[in-house]
């Protein structure tokens, strides 16, 4: 990554000083630690903010035009605040656009405005760069025009940018935990209030080791949808028969599960486990970091993965491959696929003294039987989205 200097030198050669307001901002991507296809059942989910970022350099101007200039991409977009059109080509503009729209149907007042962005967040592999872009955006524009948006506030005008503008159907989780994340801390949300609250992930002499199969996500939109029509139905079979109300499998308990789901069809029983069995993770994982048990998160984790391999069936051989040779290596304490599956990365996490042998053996393992050139980064819970200095 560039540092700021040398940005400030790119962003200077581009554009005239406009004499007014400017400065840098960071927004991270994430990884979920535990908690998968919870959010849309109304669950919990337990990301960390990792500590890659995109980060923004701006100055506004006094008229309603920007210019937004992607470094990583090398292409330059200009449009007016009053004319936000979707772009097909220049993709990345979507994001900036998205959250311009947003904020102006909140009814702020912004002027336009010159910037630069880059990022080192792999984009695509399941650790949100879309939501870190659109989060810095936000932070860049509220910081500069003296908007008062409170977090959660931008946490939410982002995720309706990507769902309006983009036209992305994600959930809350991404542009939280970018927006709300803290050093030291991973992020609880309950998925059904939007209530969240930031718990302590002390990792002590362990590092959490994103692993990149390199495998494109490929089936995961009909096979997404699949999975949501099958936790709907049943979720209407349990409103039905407990004594209880149940709009979602969030209500259901294992207990609730095993005795009264005997009815469904068996592939229908293995959604509602992974689901509702994920669930109670989450809730063991947070009083296991409660108490520094990294022990019990990391055997969690692991569960996790089995359950989303085989009662989900939204894994693949590549990134089952990837747990299986991170549990066979020293110092690992838990292992699983994260973010929506068939390709993306696994979250592991593995003792510091034995990280240099974990990337040596697992790649090395790993490229052969694959033929990929897997990718590692080694982070920790990092800051969210923040002013750079
Ligand atoms: P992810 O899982 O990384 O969020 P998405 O497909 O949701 O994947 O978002 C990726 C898109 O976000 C890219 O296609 C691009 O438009 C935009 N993006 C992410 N990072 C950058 C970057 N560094 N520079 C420009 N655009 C970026
Ligand atoms: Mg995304």
């Amino acid at each position: 990554m560039r540092g700021l200097k040398e940005l400030w030198q790119i962003f200077e050669e581009r554009f005239p000083d406009t004499g007014l307001r400017k400065g840098a901002f960071a927004a991270p991507g994430r990884v979920n630690l535990i908690g998968e296809h919870t959010d849309y059942n109304d669950g919990f989910v337990l990301p960390m903010a990792i500590d890659k970022n995109i980060t923004m350099l701006a100055q506004l101007r006094d008229d309603q035009e920007v210019r937004a200039y992607s470094l990583d991409y090398g292409r330059e977009v200009i449009f007016s605040l009053l004319d936000l059109e979707f772009e097909k080509e220049d993709f990345w503009a979507n994001y900036i656009k998205g959250v311009i729209d947003e904020i102006k149907k909140m009814d702020y007042y912004i002027q336009g405005m010159n910037l630069i962005f880059t990022g080192d967040i792999p984009i695509g592999s399941g650790l949100s760069s879309s939501a870190a872009l659109e989060v810095v955006t936000a932070y860049t524009i509220a910081s500069l025009n003296d908007l008062d948006i409170q977090p959660v506030e931008m946490a939410l005008l982002c995720q309706r940018a990507e769902n309006n503008f983009v036209g992305v159907n994600c959930g809350i989780m991404d542009q939280y935990i970018s927006r709300l994340g803290k050093e030291g801390n991973a992020l609880l949300i309950d998925c059904r209030s939007n209530e969240y609250e930031l718990v302590r992930f002390s990792l002590e002499d362990y590092q959490v080791v994103i692993c990149n199969s390199r495998v494109e996500r490929g089936l995961v939109d009909s096979e997404y949808n699949q999975r949501r029509e099958e936790c709907e139905k049943a979720s209407r079979y349990f409103a039905e028969r407990l004594d209880h109300r149940v709009l979602a499998l969030r209500d259901v308990t294992v207990e609730e599960l095993e005795k009264e789901g005997g009815g469904l069809e068996e592939i229908t029983y293995r959604r509602a486990r992974h689901v509702i069995t994920e669930n109670n993770r989450v809730l063991m994982a947070v009083s296991a970091l409660r108490k520094n048990d990294l022990e019990t998160f990391g055997k969690l984790m692991t569960e996790s993965h089995y359950s989303l391999r085989d009662d989900y069936e939204v894994s693949c051989p590549e990134l089952d491959l990837l747990v299986e040779l991170a549990l066979k290596q020293k110092g690992v304490l838990g292992a699983r696929m994260t973010g929506a599956g068939f390709g993306g990365c696994t979250v592991n996490l593995v003792h510091k003294d034995y990280i240099d042998d974990f990337i040596a053996n697992v790649k090395k393992a790993y490229d052969q039987e694959t033929g990929k050139d897997m990718e590692i980064y080694v982070t920790w819970p990092a800051a969210g989205a923040r002013e750079l200095a």
